[in-house]
C-alpha cells in the first residue's frame, strides 16, 4: 500500500513541477515543520533533507516574546532561503501575531501555520500550554478542554491560516487521558472548524499527534493532511515515521493529502488580518 502510494506522490511530484518551478511533494515526502534551531544548521536540515529524499518546510517563528516580532525581521530569513530547494513557513506564535505583521510580508511565504498551545483562559492569564509552570494544575480537565476547543476553533475561524500544527496537543499532565478528553463532540468542533476555513492538519511525528480516530474524522470532514516535525534540533528529525504510519493506517491517498496553496490562495490573501 505505502509503495503504490509513494508512486502515486512522485507522479503528483512530477506533474506539478512541470507547471512551476517548485516542486510539490505530498505525503510522507515532505516534512513541512522543520526548525533550524538548536543544534540543526542550515546546511545540517539541507543535507539531511537530500539523503532522505524528503523536502522540508523551513519556519521562522515569529510572536510576541520572539526574536522576530515584526516584518524587519522577516526579510533576512527569506533572503538566507532564497534558491534553496525548501519551502519557506511563518510560524505564528500567540494571538497577537495577527497585530504584528503585514499581508504583504506574510504573503511571501509559502504558507502560515500555528497550534493551539497559546491562549488566554477564561481569567484572561495568557498560557503556553507546553510549559507546566504557566499552566498550574488543572483541577477541572472538562472545563479546561472545553476552553481548548473554543479558543482553537476561534483561531481557525478568526486567523489567515494554513495549516494547524502540533494539532490536539493537550498538556503532558493530561496526555494519559487523550483519547478519553477528545470526546468525538470535541473532535467534530475541531475538525469542522478546520474544514469550514480549508485549513490543513499537520500529523506531528514528534509528539505522535492526532490519533488515527481524530484522523480519520477528519479525512471524512474533508480536511487535508501535512506531515511535520517541529524539531527542537537535529536529532529530533526523522523519517516521517508516525506520519507514514497514520497514512497507511488511516488509508490517506493523494487526493487526502495536503500541499502548499498557489499564489493567491494563501490564507493571508483570502483572509483579513485582524
Ligand atoms: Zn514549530
Amino acid at each position: 500500500m505505502l509503495l503504490r502510494l509513494l508512486a502515486c506522490v512522485t507522479v503528483i511530484a512530477c506533474s506539478a513541477s512541470a507547471q512551476g518551478p517548485r516542486p510539490a511533494p505530498v505525503g510522507a515526502a515532505a516534512d513541512y515543520h522543520v526548525h533550524v534551531k538548536g543544534d540543526l544548521t542550515l546546511d545540517d536540515a539541507l543535507r539531511r533533507s537530500r539523503q532522505d529524499g524528503i523536502t522540508y518546510g523551513i519556519a521562522i517563528n515569529g510572536g510576541v516574546g520572539f526574536p522576530t516580532s515584526s516584518d524587519a525581521g522577516l526579510e533576512p530569513f527569506l533572503a538566507e532561503m532564497r534558491g534553496k530547494p525548501v519551502f519557506t513557513a511563518f510560524q505564528a506564535e500567540g494571538r497577537e501575531w495577527v497585530r504584528l505583521f503585514s499581508r504583504q510580508a506574510l504573503a511571501k511565504f509559502d504558507y502560515v501555520f500555528t497550534d493551539s498551545m497559546t491562549w488566554s483562559d477564561d481569567r484572561g492569564r495568557r498560557m503556553r500550554l507546553w510549559i507546566p509552570e504557566e499552566v498550574g494544575t488543572i483541577t477541572d480537565a472538562e472545563k479546561f478542554m472545553d476552553m481548548l476547543v473554543d479558543r482553537a476553533t476561534r483561531i481557525f475561524a478568526e486567523e489567515p491560516i494554513d495549516l494547524y500544527v502540533n494539532p490536539t496537543y493537550i498538556p503532558d499532565q493530561l496526555s494519559a487521558q487523550y483519547d478519553r478528553l477528545w470526546t468525538p463532540a470535541r473532535m467534530k468542533r475541531i475538525v469542522d472548524g478546520l474544514a469550514a476555513n480549508g485549513i490543513g492538519m499537520e500529523i506531528n511525528n514528534r509528539r505522535r499527534i492526532p490519533s488515527a480516530a481524530f484522523i480519520r474524522l477528519a479525512k471524512q470532514a474533508g480536511v487535508k493532511f501535512a506531515c511535520g516535525t517541529n524539531n527542537a534540533g537535529a536529532a529530533d528529525l526523522g523519517r516521517n515515521e508516525y506520519c507514514a504510519e497514520m497514512i497507511k493506517a488511516c488509508d490517506l491517498r493523494p487526493e487526502h493529502l495536503w500541499s502548499p496553496p498557489a499564489e493567491g490562495k494563501k490564507a493571508v490573501q483570502r483572509k483579513e488580518l485582524r
